[in-house]
């Protein structure tokens, strides 16, 4: 279906036609499409747009991707139909690996995921054969690369479940969290929560890594230690309270 470009929802239409079609492909489980719906209503009262508390999360979050090491791009199959070019792009921009790694898991869904990143953006994917298990995580997200999420040291998850963000944080990594709710197990416990659609973080992300890749180390550490990532949340509920 062809959606008319001047349409007041077109955005938010477009992602949901793109999320059918990825359950469709066999790339989002049925169950994104109302993790999604969740997501759209946090949305809603944030007005659609990035707000400065997000801004200020994204511009710390580019800072750590540029400080790690070792940073890995986790894709899930929601992820990976509403903004798979987005993700390539910041993966290039920070130096970041990227890596499959599914709440609903299954070969199948993992080989297609990987091939849609490999075919149409020519670029590396982890995650199709997972060797390594986070510990004490029942979910299949646990099964993960050695070379990728397991040894990463800054990990970024969009649209996680909290679990795992808990066990990632258990094994010392960072964690950059992208998830429009602030109440989230997700939000709250990551070490930087950005509350904006994942639609638009990303390329935020990008925007900034890009601008600080002109710093040097030290700017970048006072970047991010200028950055109250609890301060930020609470202040991102405040104001989705103030509009109700
Ligand atoms: P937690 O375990 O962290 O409390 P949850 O179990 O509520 O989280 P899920 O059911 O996995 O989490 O839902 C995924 C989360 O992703 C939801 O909190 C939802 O608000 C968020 N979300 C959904 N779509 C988007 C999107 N496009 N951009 C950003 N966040 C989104």
């Amino acid at each position: 279906m062809k959606l008319p470009l001047s349409h007041p929802r077109y955005s938010s239409l477009k992602q949901r036609h793109a999320l059918v079609d990825g359950v469709k492909k066999g790339i989002t489980a049925p169950s994104g499409l109302i993790a999604f719906g969740r997501g759209e209503a946090f949305d809603y009262l944030i007005g659609e747009k990035t707000t400065s508390e997000a801004r200020k999360a994204e511009q710390a979050a580019a800072a750590l991707l540029l400080l790690a090491h070792s940073p890995v791009i986790s894709v899930n199959g929601n992820t990976a139909v509403l903004c798979p070019k987005e993700i390539v792009s910041l993966a290039r921009e920070t130096n970041s690996k990227i890596e499959v790694n599914l709440f609903y898991d299954s070969p199948a869904r993992r080989k297609k995921t990987v091939q849609l990143f490999k075919q149409k953006f020519k670029t590396k994917i982890l995650g199709e054969k997972p060797d390594k298990k986070i510990p004490a995580l029942a979910s299949a997200r646990s099964h993960v690369c050695a070379n990728g999420i397991f040894s990463a040291n800054v990990v970024l998850v969009p649209l996680e479940d909290g679990d795992r963000t808990q066990a990632l944080r258990r094994m010392k990594k960072k964690v950059i969290a992208i998830d429009l709710n602030p109440l989230s197990r997700t939000s709250q416990t990551a070490n930087v929560s950005i509350v904006d659609n994942v639609v638009r973080a990303l390329p935020n992300i990008a925007f900034f890594a890009r601008k600080l890749k002109r710093k040097n180390k030290k700017q970048l550490v006072r970047i991010l230690s200028s950055f109250d990532n609890k301060k930020n949340l609470k202040q991102a509920e405040k104001n989705m309270r103030r509009r109700l």
